[in-house]
């Protein structure tokens, strides 16, 4: 301010002690300055200002801030500006609400939102140019347009192509002409990367997206070995040991009471392994007399009927779902490799590939149109072709539900994003669409567009591996234990009932006199002078036998009146 013009009329000072010395209650209270020249007592009345009048909600004034009581009344009070004694009577907005506006203004100066669209000239579906406003469609604009109603102020906005049309934009251009305010924010498909985040705010994801290969896959040729990938080798070798061994095991089982069991050494060997192996098929002839024998027999079955049903379950599986395959089995595969890999024209797949995963730029072949996808793929790498496409799984997804089966995403999606609205640094548009595009999450509509726009049909599933159709050890040792432990048991009992069997035979062999040292004496002497022979050779005796020598030794013994006393074994041969 120029206040060295200003000039002092005259009479000014006594003006100026005029004025100093007012004291009077005028229509905005009482006008009276101290000697600072400041008014005392100042109090203001505070106003909503809307419709056709005004309303005081309260009043405000240097001694107790603002207030709904006259300061008049205040001034008598101790003073008191504490924030929780501050009050006024509710507001009424404009639009009659009492709700406080967010205080962000759309647009600013009244100029309509700058909505950059990615012009594409594939996958049309997610975003296009159209002819009848507002000049574009598709499910990003779908999906933005329904956040934006639920938005509780309008946002007048205009929708900008970028792109001539002919190819793909590049999405990164796009993202920086937002970040230099060409545009307000950008609307498509435009994915969530890191770099972009740094420059750029983005709405939560609307879509997920995430990077797949696409390769072209052909049927395998059944292999003649085929029957033996349902189980690993483990698998097959322990399953076949066990047949073996439950077939011993009821063998020594049945051996003394079953004539099948019996017969010259060679015959037994051919039986052991015939049973064993016929028990596969339920088919065996030979009958289980014993108690023990059948009880392991008939566990031994049941592990039998699952490994079997199993077996057949798996290998349905291999002989056909597995019946496709790809040379290339995911990322690493391809990356390791030396062959052309396709992307799509305008993705931020280029940088990433050669960025991230340090591909050779010259492996790269940009594909504009979706017939480029597929023509490349046929031709595969030998004819100019592609081996794969690297692309994101949302235009994979609508690919391979327009081509033939020839192609199948292979091995995982290595990358989590995906796509959001971007909009300037800052922006509270793009906090409000979040919430907004969470709210369509949750009520199910942005499923509903989903399905509006995007057809899925059945040739996008994955091309699965082969090892998930090995069945192996794991998911049958349960099995096999209970089995063991079956023919275990069976084992310890039969023994037991052969050594008990074994001393009842074998008194005729004790020296001593009395009947009680022959009772002490017994296992010693049992342990001392009996060949393993021997009790091989009882174990091999028939049980009739055995028993019919027991009886004869017994009447042998009560007409002799007294334990036999030869001092000698009698032979059980
Ligand atoms: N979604 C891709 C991106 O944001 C663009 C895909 C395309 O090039 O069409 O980079």
């Amino acid at each position: 301010m120029n206040l060295s013009s200003m000039r002092i009329f005259d009479g000014g000072q006594q003006f100026l002690h005029s004025l100093l010395r007012m004291n009077f209650t005028g229509l905005s209270g009482q006008i009276q300055f101290d000697v600072d020249k400041n008014l005392v007592h100042p109090a203001y009345d505070v106003l909503n200002i809307g419709g056709t009048g005004s309303r005081r909600i309260g009043y405000w004034s240097n001694y107790s801030g603002l207030s709904t009581v006259t300061p008049e009344v205040l001034y008598r009070k101790p003073p008191n500006t504490s924030v929780s004694s501050q009050h006024l009577y509710s507001v009424i907005w404009p639009g009659e609400t009492s709700i406080v506006p967010r205080g962000w203004v759309f647009p600013e100066n009244g100029r309509p939102l700058r909505i950059a669209v990615p012009n594409r000239v594939s996958y049309l579906q997610f975003v296009s140019k159209d002819r009848n406003p507002p000049g574009v469609r598709g499910y990003c604009i779908d999906v933005f347009e329904a956040a934006l109603n639920l938005l509780p102020y309008p946002v007048p906005r205009v929708y900008m192509l970028h792109g001539d049309g002919r190819r793909n934009p590049v999405y990164n251009e796009i993202v920086q002409a937002v970040a230099e305010d060409r545009y307000d924010a950008a609307v498509g498909d435009v994915t969530i990367v890191t770099n972009r985040t740094k420059i750029v705010d983005f709405t939560q994801p609307f879509m997920e997206s995430g990077l797949v290969v696409v390769a072209p896959v052909k049927e395998v040729k059944s292999s003649p070995w085929a029957f033996l990938r349902p189980f690993t080798f483990q698998m097959w070798l322990v399953t076949g040991a066990f047949f073996l061994f439950v077939g011993a095991v009821v063998w020594i089982l049945e051996h003394r009471i079953n004539n099948e069991f019996r017969g010259p050494p060679w015959k037994q060997i051919t039986t052991i392994f015939w049973f064993s192996f016929s028990t596969m098929f339920f088919s065996h002839r030979e009958n289980t007399v014993s108690t023990l024998g059948r009880l392991v027999l008939i566990i031994w079955l049941f592990v039998v009927l699952i490994i079997n049903s199993s077996y057949t379950a798996s290998l349905t599986s291999i002989l056909t779902v597995q019946e496709l395959t790809s040379r290339i089995e995911g990322i690493d595969s391809l990356a390791s490799s030396n062959e052309p890999i396709g992307i799509q024209d305008g993705s931020f797949a280029r940088n990433y590939l050669i960025e991230e995963l340090h591909i050779a730029e010259s492996r790269l072949v940009i594909l504009k149109t979706q017939q480029e996808y597929s023509s490349s793929l046929h031709l595969g790498p030998n004819r100019g072709g592609v081996a794969a496409i690297v692309d994101e799984l949302p235009y994979i997804e609508l690919f391979l539900s327009a081509s033939t089966c020839a192609f199948k995403i292979v091995g995982q999606e290595f990358t989590k994003s995906g796509w959001g609205f971007a909009f300037q640094r800052d922006s509270p548009l793009a906090v409000d669409l979040s919430t907004a595009i969470l709210q369509l999450s949750e009520n199910g509509d942005l499923q509903k567009l989903n399905n509006k726009w995007l057809t899925h049909a059945d040739c996008s599933e994955q091309v699965n591996e082969i090892d998930h159709y090995h069945l192996s050890l794991k998911s049958f040792w349960g099995l096999f234990l209970i089995s063991g432990i079956a023919c275990f048991i069976a084992l310890v009992v039969f023994f037991y009932n052969i050594v008990c069997q074994y001393r009842r035979f074998t008194p005729e062999d004790g020296a001593a006199a009395e009947e009680g040292e022959i009772q002490l004496a017994r296992p010693r002497r049992f342990l001392r002078s009996t060949s393993f022979k021997k009790l091989i050779d009882f174990v091999d005796m028939k049980v009739d036998t055995t028993k019919e020598m027991i009886k004869r030794k017994s009447t042998d013994i009560k007409r002799q009146g007294s334990p036999s006393s030869d001092g000698h074994a009698v032979s059980p041969s």
